[in-house]
């Protein structure tokens, strides 16, 4: 357990990328736009790089082409990790054969793969899956399991897949102890670790992690059915989960705010704004948003 997603991501990709490696990620990634060069403390000044692919998802074509330059060319960082987001950071969910493609490069070049599931329960209810059959089975060998976003207070898990390990000739209980003497040194072995297990034990329970995102990837599913019927918003990429960008006019989004919804702009484009829907959206506020964007769209 680790105290934040951020954490959990550099601690896994640290634990498995020496200094002078690449690890290679879609270029849309928390990884290398929200992590504040964390990613760099912690792995010692490796290499991120971004790969490009439609829905910020990786190309397996680029990745390909990226796994095979220069190794063993001493002047060059070597590709030492692939890391994918499970839900992506715009909203798409990569499916079990999309996952397949990426993991099957890595198999190839003999790379470990990192799954940033910081929307994990969202993705795992949209794909309608089994969490082995989204990671180990799919190829995955390390995940930062997120519960902070679908309803704990703070509390995300490091899980690492022995037997995906283990086809790759690594080994996995180093890979798990020299994890251990990473979070130490890294400040995020909490003397009152049992607060955060806690969380994560209540989480797990009585399908309490379902039911969570179950409920916010319905309120998302809501939530984009009635903005399509609002003229005027686009749509930017549909939401398969509990995530969706989308384009307003920019008197659309004033009125919005003005009305006291609640939601990220001014980071992209110019009209662009992402909405996120959880465990605790009501169907009415969801109801109300839509009301307000159409009342807005009759109006001018
Ligand atoms: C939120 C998020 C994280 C973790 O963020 P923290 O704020 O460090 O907990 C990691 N990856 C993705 C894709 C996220 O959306």
């Amino acid at each position: 357990m680790v105290s934040t997603g951020t954490a959990a991501n550099v601690l896994s990709i640290a634990a498995l990328t020496p200094p002078w490696g690449s690890v290679l990620c879609h270029s849309e990634s928390h990884l290398l736009n929200d992590e504040c060069t964390a990613p760099e403390f912690y792995t010692s000044g490796a290499r991120f790089v971004g790969i490009g692919g439609a829905d910020a998802k990786m190309d397996p074509a680029q990745l390909q082409k990226l796994v095979a330059q220069k190794i063993g060319d001493v002047h060059s960082c070597q590709p030492s990790v692939i890391s994918l987001s499970q839900v992506t950071e715009v909203g798409s969910v990569y499916s079990l054969e999309e996952i397949r493609a990426i993991t099957d490069v890595a198999k190839v070049a003999g790379l470990p793969v990192h799954m940033d599931g910081a929307r994990f329960a969202n993705a795992l209810l949209a794909l309608g899956c089994t969490p082995a059959e989204m990671t180990w089975k799919a190829g995955i060998d390390i995940l930062s399991f997120g519960a902070t976003k679908n309803g704990v207070m703070t509390g995300e898990a490091i899980v690492v897949f022995k037997s995906s390990f283990e086809s790759k000739g690594i080994d996995s209980n180093k890979v798990a102890q020299e994890l251990a003497y990473r979070r130490k040194r890294g400040g995020h072995l909490l003397s009152k670790m049992r607060v955060v297990s806690s969380q994560m034990m209540a989480y797990l329970s009585n399908d309490e992690w379902r039911r969570n995102a179950t409920h916010a990837n319905a309120m998302m599913a809501l939530l984009q059915e009635g903005l399509k019927t609002v003229p005027g918003v686009k749509i930017n990429t549909p939401a398969q989960a509990n995530m969706l960008f989308c384009t307003l006019p920019l008197d659309m989004m004033r009125h919005l705010q003005a009305e006291g919804f609640g939601f990220y702009t001014g980071r992209w484009e110019e009209g662009v704004i992402r909405l996120v829907t959880s465990f605790q959206t009501p169907k009415a506020g969801v109801e109300a948003f839509i009301d307000s964007a159409r009342r807005f769209s009759l109006l001018y």
